[in-house]
């Protein structure tokens, strides 16, 4: 296993990896997902435990990274930076793609430094400078129109069609359904359903392209989501500023879980005022139980209030719909995993990590994976290539 690391050689084989945003492992039992099936009959059948927090931003950087939110930085879809008193939002484009928000090294870094090459249809963190490097390929999200599902499928291909020296060992992308869909409608749904089969077929049709190429036989193709989605009722809105006096508080930040940023000797109140609230869980940062991973980054608010499964901290309301963010150990919260090609093996494995999926792609390379919190999921690769 170890003699591969660290040098990439010239046979190694290719790697596909797209995730789908907002996939639940489970969707393929609930809806007709021929595709996906069929990778469970040739391939890995498994699903991802996501990260907490179990939102889009934290947990593609963490599959990118190998890292926690906690460790990598990105400690949700928005956050409080104390030190510099900046905001990172997702909707604030600036902050965004500002370098200084995103630690650790995504693989497209570690593979560029190591001389393989890659290209990245919109992964989180594909268009910031980190470490000062870019993927060889990749696109500005908010460089409209973007492309479509099926200008992304066409360019996987165009890459892999490139001459040997030019072509990209790792190929990454992403969709943004099944998650806008199931935010809306709530996973089940007519038009989840949907967007699911839609999925389904889509990867269908980039899998009959990868067939054709004359490489066929040496791409893996992963197929990954970063988080499931659970029903949420209008009901279920937790209002928590009336418990809290104004002089606490500097600022509160995100629904499922809310990062309260508060002033110097206030976090015990906050956490006294709030602790018996239903469906709520509170925590001052230092005590967050261990497994969620999250605390020790000056990012993370000074207390932690995380809804029960199927609640948000808002003031405002919430409609009928869907919601994740919530403990990562919920199944609801599980994320899918299909995989098939050359290096893996035919099995139906027990979820694991998703910071296991760096240093995955790592093995898969040949290359020395950068410090990060995940292993290789050995349970999941053929044999022979273990052997190797
Ligand atoms: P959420 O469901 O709140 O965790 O976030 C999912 C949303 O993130 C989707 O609706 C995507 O449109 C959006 N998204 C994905 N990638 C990016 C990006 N690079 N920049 C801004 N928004 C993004
Ligand atoms: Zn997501
Ligand atoms: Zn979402």
């Amino acid at each position: 296993v170890t003699a591969v690391l660290g040098s990439h050689a010239k046979n190694m084989h290719y790697t596909v990896i797209v995730s789908l945003d907002g996939c639940r492992w489970d969707y393929p039992q609930w809806y007709d997902t021929p595709f996906f099936d069929k990778m469970s009959t040739i391939g890995v059948e498994s699903g991802l435990i996501p990260s907490f927090p179990s939102k889009t931003f934290p947990n593609h950087y963490a599959l990118a990274t190998g890292l926690y939110p906690d460790h990598h930085g990105i400690i949700a879809n928005e956050f409080f930076d104390r030190e510099s008193g900046e905001y990172f939002s997702l909707g604030d484009p600036a902050q965004k793609i500002n370098p200084k928000f995103y630690g650790g090294e995504p693989i497209w870094v570690t593979a560029k430094k190591q001389g393989v090459r890659t290209a990245v249809f919109y992964w989180p963190g594909s268009d910031v400078k980190v470490k000062g490097m870019y993927p060889d390929l990749y696109y500005v999200y908010d460089q409209k129109p973007r492309l479509s599902s099926s200008e992304r499928i066409n360019g996987i291909i165009h890459q892999l069609q490139k001459p040997e020296k030019e072509r990209p060992h790792l190929i990454m992308a992403y969709f943004e359904q099944p998650d806008a869909n199931g935010h809306a409608f709530g996973p089940q749904s007519k038009e989840t359903r949907k967007a699911v089969v839609m999925v389904d077929s889509l990867m269908h049709e980039l899998y009959d392209k990868i067939q054709q190429l004359p490489i066929a036989q040496d791409i893996n193709f992963i197929v990954v989501s970063d988080h499931g989605m659970s029903w949420i009722a209008k009901a279920h809105a937790i209002p928590i500023a009336k418990y809290l006096k104004k002089d606490w508080v500097i600022k509160e930040s995100g629904s499922i879980p809310c990062n309260i940023y508060v002033r110097d000797h206030c976090a015990d109140s906050v956490v006294n005022a709030l602790k018996d609230v239903a469906h709520l869980k509170v925590w001052k940062k230092e005590e967050i139980p261990a497994y969620l991973h999250y605390g020790s980054n000056s990012r993370v608010g000074d207390v932690v209030a995380l809804p029960d499964i199927g609640y948000s901290v808002t003031e405002g309301t919430v409609k009928d719909g869907g919601q994740h963010g919530y403990d990562p150990n919920l199944m609801d919260m599980h994320a899918l995993f299909r995989a098939i090609g050359p290096d893996f093996r035919h099995v139906n494995a027990p979820h694991f990590k998703n910071v296991d999926v760096y240093p995955l792609l790592c093995f898969l390379l040949g290359i020395q994976p950068a410090p990060n919190d995940g292993q290789v999921p050995m349970e999941i690769l053929n044999p022979k290539t273990l052997r190797k």
